[in-house]
């Protein structure tokens, strides 16, 4: 007998070099009952990246439309533009009883922990400090004052782990999918989430 589990909200949260993108990229391949939230977002798209694919990209008046509409689940500001997650998105993978994967930052993990959704919180650090500088460096052409900001933020970024239920350091792609994974096949495994699981066992009783 398998049990169905009830589906459930899968964050990541790392600062920016930790190879969060990479991860959920290697889940959503690897597990097929796992699908990605995409966040709407004011930011402008970058190269490579699709409409709805990569994010919905949306203008300010619509970003403020939404908020009077209470359409959004959580929203930010990071890195001086907004981001939010659309209640309907997180409804329709739901609806395809598929657990939801988001790439949120701490301010909208905060957020979805006090929705009436269940929640498993994932960080992900990166190996070293020496390693979080070369992947910042290698990202792009940034200046040293660009640099620091952004060391700064990392910092704030990574002072918020304590708040997660899981730590992953990324030191081997591989490996930190794996983790991952083993994470959440153990919190599908959860009684409170096995659905079915009284009237199966009352089935023993004589
Ligand atoms: P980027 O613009 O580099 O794709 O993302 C910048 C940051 O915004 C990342 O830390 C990412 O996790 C976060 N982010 C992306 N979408 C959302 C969202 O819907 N809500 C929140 N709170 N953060 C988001």
């Amino acid at each position: 007998m398998v049990f169905k589990s009830k589906n459930f909200c899968i964050v990541l949260s790392s600062p920016s070099g930790a190879g969060k993108t990479s991860i959920s990229r290697r889940l959503l391949k690897k597990d097929k009952s796992i699908a990605l939230s995409i966040s709407c977002t004011t930011r402008p798209r970058r190269r490579g990246e699709k409409n709805k694919n990569d994010y919905i990209f949306i203008t300010d008046e619509q970003f403020d439309k939404g908020i009077k509409k209470n359409e959004y689940l959580e929203f930010a500001k990071v890195f001086g533009y907004r981001y939010g997650t659309l209640k309907q998105t997180v409804i329709n993978i739901f609806n395809k009883k598929k657990d939801a994967l988001f790439d949120i930052d701490w301010q909208g993990y905060q957020q979805l922990k006090q929705s009436n959704l269940e929640v498993v919180g994932i960080f992900v650090l990166p190996p070293s400090k020496k390693e979080l500088v070369k992947r910042l460096k290698t990202r792009a052409r940034d200046t040293k004052k660009e640099m620091k900001k952004r060391m700064n933020l990392v910092q704030n970024e990574i002072s918020h782990f304590p708040e997660y239920d899981y730590v992953v350091i990324n030191k081997d792609l591989e490996k930190c999918v794996e983790q991952i994974t083993c994470i959440i096949e153990s919190e599908r495994l959860k009684k409170s989430r096995l659905i079915d699981l009284t009237k199966f066992v009352n089935r023993f009783r004589i």
